[in-house]
């Protein structure tokens, strides 16, 4: 990549970086590629192994998070791969409330004997140091989905080095505009791409990022060859939308964040809400309304400019109960709804939210 990235802001890498080399009548973006197979002797042989348009998100992306980047047909893919770098019975140290496609996948992992998974309120740092005692890998993730714990990243990632376990982290809630766990020590991040950075729920597209040191070149060929070998391979179309979406990324998530930060104030006060869960940044809240489930399904029927569905990161606002999905933790309450706060106006979102929580206090 061009080293002139090196010395920009993340707004400044969202615009400019993956861009095609400047060269006369050169087209502004990377290519939408679709070749299965190139001729002999390029860089290139087989589109399981690389792809330009791949190429142009990985520049993006790595120059955003401070690493290497490789593109992932998912954010599962990508977390899949991840955790393919435990060796054959790796202690794996993980929150009590991952994304519960992690869970899920993590459990499987246990189940088949091939792991051994010890579960912790990642946001308890205490808690994480003493579960990393003889671990051989860190899954941390914050702030947590659903349930927005906070984790004190340099220090648990320092305690899994100091142990030899290697610190690997999904950033998809924060998203690399709040936080680089790379500068913060971690050894792999994740993304589930299909959210903040593609940002108009059209795609699903997932990516790992490494750091630019000797152990961080080995997991990305690791991660690399687990990719060719599985086929996780990202589509160019996909690949090619999620890098137009992060043209605009930072002005999507500076007005879904103050967006949230309001609705986070008014809803505080409101009499059907029993509690709210906010960490004081990004664009996602949780609320527990007063009624038990019955009651947050209502919320969610009752919305219309909201829309009840599931995922994140759009710019558009999404409510949706948590606990419908089987696999949520039953740690997470059963009246939990999460808000995915998007880009529209903040009086209109209130009024329509504040509308349906009527429903519950006729009063309010
Ligand atoms: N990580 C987090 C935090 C998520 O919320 C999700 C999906 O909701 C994923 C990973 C999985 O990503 P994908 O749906 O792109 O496979």
């Amino acid at each position: 990549m061009d080293a002139y990235h090196d010395d920009l802001a993340p707004a400044s890498i969202l615009v400019s970086a993956g861009r095609q080399p400047r060269l006369p009548g050169a087209g502004l973006n990377a290519p939408l590629e679709l070749s299965s197979t190139y001729i002999a002797d390029g860089p290139v042989d087989y589109a399981r192994t690389g792809n330009p348009t791949w190429t142009a998100f990985e520049e993006a992306l790595g120059a955003l998070e401070g690493g290497s980047a490789l593109a992932f047909a998912s954010g599962m893919a990508a977390i899949a791969a991840a955790l393919s770098l435990a060796r054959e019975g790796a202690v794996i140290v993980a929150p009590t409330h991952a994304y519960s496609g992690t869970g899920l996948l993590l459990e499987s992992l246990e189940k088949a004997g091939r792991v051994i998974l010890r579960r912790v309120d990642i946001s308890d740092t205490a808690a994480v140091v003493a579960a990393l005692g003889g671990a051989d890998v860190l899954w941390a993730e914050s702030p947590t989905n659903p349930m927005l714990e906070v984790a004190d990243l340099p220090r648990i990632f320092e305690a899994a080095h100091t142990v030899g376990a290697v610190a690997l982290c999904d950033n998809t809630f924060a998203t690399p505009l709040v936080q680089q766990p790379l500068s913060m020590g971690a050894d792999v991040v994740v993304h589930s791409v299909t959210k903040y950075l593609a940002g108009h729920s059209d795609v699903v597209l997932g990516a790992t990022v490494t750091a630019e040191t000797d152990e961080g070149s080995r997991l990305h060929e690791a991660l690399a060859q687990h990719r060719m070998l599985h086929g996780a391979i990202a589509g160019p179309m996909e690949t090619w939308l999620a890098l137009r979406g992060m043209r605009t990324m930072h002005l999507r998530v500076e007005r879904s964040s103050a967006n949230a930060a309001e609705l986070a104030a008014r809803l505080q006060a409101h009499p059907a809400i029993e509690r709210l869960r906010y960490p004081g940044f990004g664009s996602i809240i949780a609320i527990e309304v007063h009624g038990g489930p019955k009651a947050a399904e209502t919320v969610a029927a009752q919305v219309r400019l909201w829309t009840h569905a599931t995922s994140l990161g759009g710019v558009e606002s999404l409510i949706e109960r948590r606990r419908r999905h089987p696999a949520e933790p039953a740690t997470v309450p059963e009246n939990l709804l999460r808000l995915s706060v998007g880009v529209e106006d903040i009086d209109d979102l209130w009024r329509d939210l504040a509308n349906a929580l009527t429903h519950l206090v006729p009063d309010a």
